[in-house]
């Protein structure tokens, strides 16, 4: 399984200028490197200019990630972004569920639901976050076996080896009040449990497939542990994906 490193760019930077270099210059560095599938997930706005960019330029091991979508495949639905307009663009990977989505726009695990089932049935290849909040609370592993039953609820038939599941501890995020990043002991459960609840709801041979990701204040001194201790199959990265050579450092980790 190849590893995944997905960029969180979340809403930065706030110029187009600065979103190109930024893209650039990850596209340039990690050129020679085939064996990670590296993804940068931009504001919605720059997504079809990276993309063209992508393309004239021949940066074909990077692939395109939008940070969310509607349910919808289109319609009256002011402000909204279709996963079939992703998908037309030539967006590969879409980020569901997370935190700052689920606290700042109230996004419930039933929104989070339709969302990924439309992504799926259209083919976009959906990154779910899930996250415990508090990390002294006994509760957080029932949380996340919560949030994975209900977002993943009736998905039986929907084609799963397009899933990952990134598990974001909300308390590692770096822009979280406090938030320093997990310790392998505190995330070494992780893969394991997830993979279990996903093997209870679709069976083993899906889950397989899943990718379990991590994140929560990676960075290049602490990414291959994730990788390579933990056994996370990629990394979603955040503040540290905002610089190029931080990045390019992580990736390279990963390999
Ligand atoms: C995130 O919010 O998805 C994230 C991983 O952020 P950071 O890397 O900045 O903690």
């Amino acid at each position: 399984m190849k590893p995944l490193i997905v960029a969180n760019w979340k809403c930065s930077p706030v110029t187009l200028k600065e979103a190109k270099q930024l893209f650039n210059s990850v596209a340039r560095g990690i050129k020679n490197i085939k064996n990670v599938e590296t993804v940068i997930c931009p504001p919605f706005i720059y997504l079809p200019i990276l993309g063209v960019s992508a393309f004239a330029k021949g940066f074909g091991g990077l692939r395109l990630g939008s940070q969310d979508c509607f349910w919808e495949e289109g319609g009256a639905f002011t402000g909204e972004v279709s996963p079939k307009m992703l998908k037309d663009l030539g967006v590969k990977y879409v980020i569901l569920g997370h935190s700052e989505r689920r606290k700042y726009q109230n996004e419930t695990d039933e929104i989070i639901n339709k969302k990924l089932k439309a992504a799926l049935k259209i083919g976009l290849y959906p990154i779910l976050c899930v996250g415990d909040k508090n990390r002294e609370s006994k509760g957080g592993i029932k949380e996340i076996s919560l949030q994975l039953e209900e977002d993943l609820r009736g998905l039986e038939n929907a084609d799963l080896s397009k899933l990952a599941v990134a598990y974001e501890p909300i308390w590692a995020i770096s822009t979280t009040k406090g938030g320093v990043a997990a310790t392998i002991d505190n995330v070494k459960w992780a893969v394991f449990y997830i993979k279990n609840v996903l093997a209870k709801l679709f069976g083993e041979d899906i889950t397989k497939k899943i990718k379990i990701i991590y994140g929560g204040s990676v960075d290049s001194e602490n990414a291959k542990g994730y990788i390579k201790k933990a056994n996370f199959n990629g990394l979603l990265v955040g503040g540290a994906s905002l610089n190029a050579k931080e990045f390019i450092k992580i990736i390279k980790a990963a390999v």
